[in-house]
């Protein structure tokens, strides 16, 4: 999967994990001690460095650049942010503390967990990494069980290959399995067995849009309709559910929209969306407007018909020469006044940029075209 500290941090943010620098153990008179050189440190090994994350979690990144910056030639061990943020959790299982037997009771009684990511920590634990069902995981310890902790909301894992101040390292488990896996309902039952408390009394909302069920249906549904066999849609589609910020879950949207192409390569996957965390390379504003936009252009219904019209009327003002900003005002002023309560702006301004888009290169071609017969 990933061999040194930099290829994995970079390997986890493409996957849209959130990732964070964390201290890590070095030799000090023949003993390991936390980078931090606090010899009284609570968390050796396994807490950010203040240096480069002064406010810890709120720091965390999936964007390539900056952590391409912190792992580029430097030792330091990776915290994977779980909760919203990333669209995972984990559980964290501690033979130390029991955690095994309370995991074989429970496996005993339930079933047992899926396969999924799994992660040997350095200190003769696992963490078991489930996809993040939505709302709110609250991180606790030993409440589900004794030795049964869940990073959840507001929490991190330390992930392979951080090493551990027992002088052991963090691996990826033999049977490890690639794909991300939901976590029972008996499990999820357990963990948010007591709503009202959460974990620190915020709910996330991760991205431009907040993930919720209703949104990820849409999405489904308008990704149905798209063909996928054209590179520029492909890319159009990859940065819309990039731009979420939703990480995982809309990275796998991706991928099984573009499985049934005979052109889907996981690697290219890999390195394009690692790429969009750069931003900004091609200067297109990209949504979920746009990803709706073109399921509609190829005759997804999930919206209101009035989107072609809107479509229509940019398409006639531009044609005309009216700038987009001041095409995109009139519309947006046609919107407004004609009630059309489930386009939003957001998505009135997808459908312009498209349609806008379009008329760009035809002018482009237009011009081409003339260049040639001079
Ligand atoms: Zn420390």
């Amino acid at each position: 999967m990933c061999q040194t500290v930099l290829d994995c941090a970079m390997h986890y943010s493409s996957l849209g994990l959130a990732v964070l620098p964390l201290h890590y153990p070095i030799k000090y008179q023949s003993q390991l001690v936390c980078s931090c050189r606090n010899v009284e440190c609570r968390s050796p090994a396994k807490h950010p460095t203040v240096r480069l994350v002064p406010n810890g979690l709120k720091n965390a990144s999936a964007d390539a650049s900056v952590v391409e910056g912190w792992f580029r030639n430097q030792p330091w061990n990776i915290g994977i942010v779980t909760g919203a943020t990333s669209g995972v959790f984990a559980l964290d299982v501690d033979p130390r503390h029991g955690g095994d037997n309370s995991l074989s009771d429970l496996e005993a009684q339930n079933g047992a967990l899926p396969k999924t990511w799994r992660f040997l920590t350095g200190g003769g634990g696992h963490h078991e990494v489930f996809r993040h069902p939505g709302g709110v995981i609250p991180s606790s310890v030993s409440k589900i069980a004794l030795g049964l902790d869940v990073r959840g909301d507001n929490g991190y894992i330390v992930a392979p290959p951080s090493k551990h101040i027992s002088g052991g390292s963090y691996s990826i488990a033999p049977d490890f399995h690639p794909d991300l896996a939901d976590a029972p309902e008996w499990l999820l039952a357990r963990i948010c067995s007591d709503p009202c408390e959460d974990a620190g009394g915020t709910i996330h909302t991760s991205g431009p849009v907040g993930r919720n069920e209703v949104e990820e249906k849409r999405i489904r549904s308008a990704l149905q309709c798209i063909p996928a066999d054209n590179r520029d849609v492909w890319l159009r589609i990859g940065m819309a559910l990039h731009w979420t910020g939703w990480g995982f879950p809309a990275r796998s949207f991706w991928d099984d929209w573009f499985r049934t192409s005979s052109k889907f390569d996981p690697r290219d996957q890999d390195k394009t969306w690692r790429s969009f965390g750069r931003g900004r390379q091609t200067g297109r504003i990209v949504t979920l407007g746009t990803l709706f936009a073109l399921a509609k252009t190829n005759g997804w219904r999930g919206g209101s018909s009035n989107n072609k019209l809107i479509a229509h009327a940019a398409g006639v003002l531009l044609a005309r020469g009216i700038a987009p900003h001041a095409c995109l005002d009139l519309v947006m002023e046609f919107n407004a006044n004609h009630g059309n309560p489930d386009i939003s702006e957001e998505e009135v301004a997808a459908i312009v940029a498209f349609v806008a888009g379009r008329e760009f290169d035809k002018r482009a071609k237009r011009h081409e075209a003339g260049a040639h017969h001079v």
